[in-house]
């Protein structure tokens, strides 16, 4: 008989999937890593539960101790497992603009969440961040998570995430790795994995139209962040869980195409996932019309569409907020549509 000791220890080992029709002809071949097949259906197991050992370890979190944290939600949920495994009580902060499964979910397994406003400057107190940093220096016992400038959050993704793929790629033979950046987390900890490993492989990052991360990149300036629908990648803040000395380069997509191609990918392609995925994809199929048919592309996907049944999966939804109308796109993210 074949088990795990408890459900923790059955994160990873997720499928690398082939993209069939949503890629053209004579473009390069994307592999999709899928990891919302992972135990909580998000990229965070990759992290979450790796942070919460690190902290047990170093003596920052001890029994009957709480875990706090601002969270987009997938991060929330995957703390929520491992403290539910453990047994600590978990406090998390969640801007508005995310989906109320995300937080149903959170609930579910025990936690605490507080809705704070999106529309609100990084300065502000009632910032998502700011309000997870209040509440943890007013909770004793409390551990403060940190994911958008931890250093265990890279290492999560340096350990787990880079090693599990450069083992599936037979020692990392495929041309470019393309993520998403909330944190940053994923990129950097994948990033540093393969240029340490195989460094000839390209390093992208996957940024929504709205949030710091592209244009820090490009000209180290922070620049004024708006909203956006996408969740669970870009960001309104400097983050240094983001390590762009990793990352050979950045792109920057809309909420249009990330909602339309991640719509593809569960039509077409039969993969359930989130608008972050769409994102990454439409993307990565860009880069592969560019760098051509010989070449190949691995991404992630990066949490599952259960979040998302109410949202962009919705036609209710993508209609009153104009997502089938308002937009012009050239190509094959047109023709998918
Ligand atoms: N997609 C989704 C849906 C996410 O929740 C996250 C994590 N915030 C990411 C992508 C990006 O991951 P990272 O934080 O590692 O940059």
């Amino acid at each position: 008989m074949t088990f795990y000791p408890n459900i923790i220890a059955a994160i990873g080992n997720t499928p690398l999937v082939k993209l069939n029709k949503v890629v053209p002809d004579g473009a390069a071949t994307i592999l999709a890593k899928c990891e919302f097949m992972n135990p909580t259906g998000s990229i965070k197991d990759r992290m979450g539960p790796y942070i919460i050992e690190q902290a047990e370890a170093a003596g920052l979190l001890k029994p009957g101790g709480t875990i706090v944290e601002n969270t987009s939600g997938n991060t929330g949920q995957s703390l929520a497992m491992a403290a539910a495994v453990k047994g600590y009580r978990c406090v998390f902060t969640l801007p508005d603009k995310m989906s109320q499964e995300k937080i149903d979910m959170m609930r579910a397994y025990g936690a605490e969440v507080v809705i704070t406003p999106t529309d609100v400057p990084g300065d502000s107190p009632d910032h998502y961040v700011n309000t997870a940093k209040r509440i943890a220096e007013e909770t004793p016992g409390a551990f403060y998570v940190d994911q958008y400038h931890s250093q265990w959050n890279i290492e999560g993704h340096y350990h787990n995430t880079g090693r599990e793929i450069f083992e599936q790629t037979d020692g990392g033979k495929f041309d470019v790795f393309m993520g998403g950046t909330g944190t940053g987390g994923t990129v950097s900890g994948v990033g540093r994995y393969l240029k340490e490993h195989a460094p000839d492989v390209k390093i992208i990052g996957v940024d929504p139209l709205g949030s710091v991360h592209y244009n820090l990149f490009k000209t180290g300036r922070l620049p004024a962040a708006y909203v956006y629908s996408v969740e669970g990648i870009g960001e309104d803040i400097e983050c240094r869980a983001m390590d762009f000395s990793v990352v050979d380069d950045m792109v920057q997509i809309d909420d249009w195409e990330s909602f339309h191609v991640g719509r593809a990918l569960v039509r077409e392609e039969g993969l359930f996932c989130g608008g972050s995925s769409g994102s990454i994809v439409a993307a990565a199929i860009e880069v592969a019309k560019k760098i051509g048919p010989d070449k190949t592309i691995l991404v992630t996907l990066c949490d599952s569409g259960t979040r998302y049944i109410s949202k962009y999966l919705s036609d209710k939804w993508m209609e009153e907020k104009g997502f089938f109308t308002d937009h012009k796109l050239l190509g094959q993210v047109q023709d998918l549509v």
